[in-house]
């Protein structure tokens, strides 16, 4: 007898709760400490060798804010102000700066809210990735992390603007972040450490870039577990 094949289709996702939110940011701390020497490693051939280790920090600082949240009392806001200050304790370092006022920019549209559907998601990674690019004065084709997080927040704009389907967004916007991530190699550093090394840091992909990839990177990761678990 023919078999009756149901085909493979991953659950819409509308929401995102708080739960979510908290899963994400474990995977993103795992993705980062598995890449810690990948980052070092490319922060070592335009830079000063440190950016795996400080991304490591400031996410193992968030684990043991983490362990103290009580998830039934907690916001969005209150989560991800929990990963801005874990980055501005690295205030000396560049993306310690970049990547609090990413999350705090972020933070500053949720306000009291207990989900997040792919409208708000937009809105608030849009304000984030503005913030980045006010403090940074960088804009894409400079070789940083907004190469990644420019096009990446352009792409969840326009996908918040014609349906609902936060997985289907992060699996377009994953996509055109790693082209910005590579583009990065062909790219001649404008902004930061890697500026000093002018047309030398063509040939190399950006330190910074790669790990706003990473981060996007667990959180599609999240999204195609939730979205295919039955
Ligand atoms: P530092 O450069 O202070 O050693 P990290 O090594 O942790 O800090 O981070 C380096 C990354 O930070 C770069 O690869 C780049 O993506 C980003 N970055 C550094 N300076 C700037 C800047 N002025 N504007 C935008 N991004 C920057
Ligand atoms: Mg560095």
């Amino acid at each position: 007898m023919a078999c009756i094949c149901i085909p493979y289709l991953p659950s819409q996702i509308g929401e995102l709760s708080v739960e979510d939110l908290y899963y994400i940011i474990i995977k993103m701390v795992d993705v980062i400490d598995r890449n810690k020497d990948y980052l070092t490693m490319l922060d070592s051939a335009i830079g000063d060798g440190d950016h795996g280790v400080n991304m490591s920090r400031a996410f193992n600082n968030v684990i043991n804010e983490l362990r103290n949240v009580r998830l039934n009392d907690s916001d969005v806001k209150s989560i991800l102000m929990i990963i801005a200050n874990a980055f501005s304790s690295l205030s000396s370092e560049a993306s310690g700066e970049l990547y609090s006022a990413l999350f705090r920019g972020m933070a500053h549209v949720v306000d009291g809210m207990e989900s997040l559907d792919l409208q708000l998601l937009a809105k608030m990674f849009k304000n984030g990735v503005d913030e980045v690019i006010k403090i940074s004065g960088a804009k894409p084709g400079d070789k940083t992390m907004v190469d990644t997080l420019y096009p990446a927040m352009e792409e969840l704009m326009r996908n918040s603007a014609v349906h609902d389907d936060i997985f289907v967004a992060i699996r377009r916007v994953l996509e055109v972040a790693e082209l910005g991530m590579l583009a990065t190699k062909n790219m001649v550093a404008k902004k930061g450490k890697a500026s000093k090394m002018a047309e030398k840091s063509v040939g190399y992909q950006d330190p910074g870039a790669t790990s706003s990839y990473l981060l996007l990177k667990a959180f599609y990761d999240y999204t195609l577990n939730k979205a295919t678990t039955y």
